[in-house]
């Protein structure tokens, strides 16, 4: 596999990116243009499975093929503009698009799975007052490339043997706001002969954009996290300002009815808690009934503050009873440690310096 540096600098091009295309629709269009649809597969394999990006440098391709395709492709669109290092392993790096849009992704190492984290868009416009991404406002959607190539740049930096075993939607962007090329790059995420990798083991995060949750589980069968963060309409109105437009009563009662199109799979529900808002007692005994029915798991996250926000995370005391009480219920919860907050990697941290709000 190739290495993150052994990688050329990047060429603004107007040629289609091959990292467009899941493989059905390659071979298609490889057809069309005349060419063998196995060659959709040759060069699929080189890029997802051996991490060769250079026509040059796939050997099973004749010379004028490779000079064809030189011409009328490019393969990458992403460099990588930064690189910081936490203490616990993780891994923030910022990458760079053509037109200049800078792109965060986030390598989690842990003793059993390395998980990576990639963004959809370029800031975000659902402004979630706890969140720093919420308040850069949003800039414009990634391509299929852009998130695919997240992939490729960020698996060259995974020390050997260790490999990225699990991704998480859960970067920059609201993925369900760009359907079309989340989807898309989930097709090639799972395609067995592009990257092979099983469904479970990707997870989409969204704060709820109704009609567009059963289309993503449609793509294929991945996990659905879903941003609750509050047990009130209220509360979450102040926090998800979406929640105006699809309140909770309307987002779990499609859950509840999602059984037929994702089966088995629970919903796995973030719950960031912040001081004095979403954190009180009430609050954990109201969540036990609000998501009955619903097979799912709650992942607690204390929020991580970051500058241009009020909100604080609770009390380890004050967490602690949070737990206890939904334990007590019976619920399956799990509390999210904070991965790589001294160098702004954390949940919520992800906004860029260079834009000068909410830096991280
Ligand atoms: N837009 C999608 C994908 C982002 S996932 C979504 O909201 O689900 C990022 C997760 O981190 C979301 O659950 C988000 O609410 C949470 N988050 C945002 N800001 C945070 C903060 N400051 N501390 C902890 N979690 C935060």
């Amino acid at each position: 596999m190739r290495r993150a540096n052994d990688y050329p600098p990047l060429a603004m091009s107007d040629r289609p990116n091959l990292k467009d295309y899941p493989l059905e629709r390659l071979r298609e269009r490889f057809v069309g243009e005349g060419l063998p649809a196995y060659r959709a597969e040759q060069i699929a394999a080189w890029i997802y499975q051996r991490g060769v990006e250079d026509f040059a440098e796939m050997s099973d391709l004749d010379r004028a093929l490779r000079e064809r395709l030189q011409a009328d492709w490019q393969v990458r669109c992403l460099e990588i503009e930064r690189l910081d290092r936490s203490s616990d392993g993780t891994v923030k790096a910022i990458l760079l698009a053509s037109d200049g849009a800078q792109i965060e992704s986030v390598l989690i190492p842990e003793v059993d799975r390395t998980t990576l984290c990639i963004s959809t868009q370029v800031g975000c416009a659902m402004a979630c007052t706890f969140c720093a991404t919420g308040a850069l406002g949003f800039a414009r959607n990634l391509t299929t490339a852009e998130i695919v190539e997240q992939v490729c740049r960020m698996r060259a930096l995974v020390e050997e043997p260790r490999k990225i075993t699990n991704i998480v939607f859960m970067g920059m962007g609201e993925p369900l706001l760009n359907l079309r090329a989340v989807s898309d790059a989930i097709a090639i995420l799972v395609h067995p002969k592009t990257f092979a990798m099983a469904p479970r083991r990707i997870t989409v995060s969204t704060v709820g954009i109704l009609p567009k949750i059963e289309p993503l589980l449609a793509v294929a069968p991945i996990n659905l996290a879903v941003s609750l963060h509050a047990t009130t309409d209220r509360v979450r109105d102040q926090l998800v300002p979406l929640n105006r437009r699809y309140p909770l009563g309307a987002l779990l009662d499609l859950l509840r009815e999602l059984d037929q199109v994702n089966p088995r799979r629970p919903v796995f529900f973030e719950y960031t808690l912040i001081e004095g808002v979403n954190d009180t007692l009430e609050d954990a005994r109201r969540l036990p009934g609000l998501l009955r029915g619903i097979p799912s798991k709650l992942n607690l996250i204390p929020m991580n503050p970051h500058p241009g926000s009020v909100y604080r995370p609770p009390s380890e005391a004050a967490i602690d009873a949070f737990l206890r009480v939904l334990a007590g219920a019976g619920m399956t919860v799990t509390l999210r440690r904070s991965r790589g907050d001294d160098i702004g990697a954390a949940c919520g941290q992800l906004a860029l310096r260079r834009t000068g709000a909410a830096a991280a």
